[in-house]
């Protein structure tokens, strides 16, 4: 399977809220996933697995971990709907996510970080699960858009920023150093 660039990503990410007409802030999941008719199921899972996507051929269920915090739920909502967009082609495949990476997805962390005799996927799957879930619940347009408003040398812009985004500080933060946000701003 060829990888994907990044600028594929976040085409595919704008193509599924555009799909869903998920345009307000912030980004309707429900709406999506209703859209691509994945169903979604919260549990009580172990702590440090994330989410899980069960890709059938005629089924597609979401299962997210009940017990984390809102926006990380989000996030694993995202990154589940990234494998979903991305890396199942029809057929029937399990995907379990422990321990989201987001955190340690800018750099090239060594594989042996990712890979684990459990794992369901390849570390370039996450790679690019992680940066469709933060291409879909920070779409580009919009957060280059609110840059503009915002000044983003205050640390507590990048909070309302991220408030107003549903995402966590740490997740915005990344994707504004991903975007070049935050060294246009200083450049300009
Ligand atoms: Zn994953």
């Amino acid at each position: 399977m060829a990888n994907y660039h990044a600028m594929d990503i976040e085409l595919a990410a704008q193509e599924m809220l555009r799909a869903s007409g998920a345009v307000a802030l912030p980004v309707d999941l429900n709406r999506i996933l209703l859209t691509y008719n994945v169903e979604l199921r919260h549990a009580r899972l172990e702590d440090n697995v994330s989410g899980v996507l069960v890709a059938k051929q005629h089924e597609t269920y979401l299962i997210v971990n009940e017990s984390h915090h809102i926006n990380r739920q989000r996030f694993t909502i995202a990154h589940e709907l990234g494998h979903f967009q991305l890396h199942h082609h029809g057929e029937e495949r399990l995907f379990i996510d422990t321990e989201m990476r987001i955190y340690q997805r800018v750099g090239q962390p060594g594989d042996a970080t990712y890979m684990s005799p459990s794992s369901t996927t390849t570390p370039q799957e996450e790679r690019e699960a992680n940066m469709f879930a933060a291409a879909l619940l920070m779409p580009a347009p919009l957060i280059q858009h609110a840059a503009l408003q915002h000044n983003l040398w205050d640390e507590f812009d990048v909070a309302s920023l991220a408030r107003t985004f549903a995402v966590s500080e740490q997740a915005m933060s990344i994707r504004l150093q991903q975007l070049k946000v935050v060294e246009s701003a200083i450049s300009a």
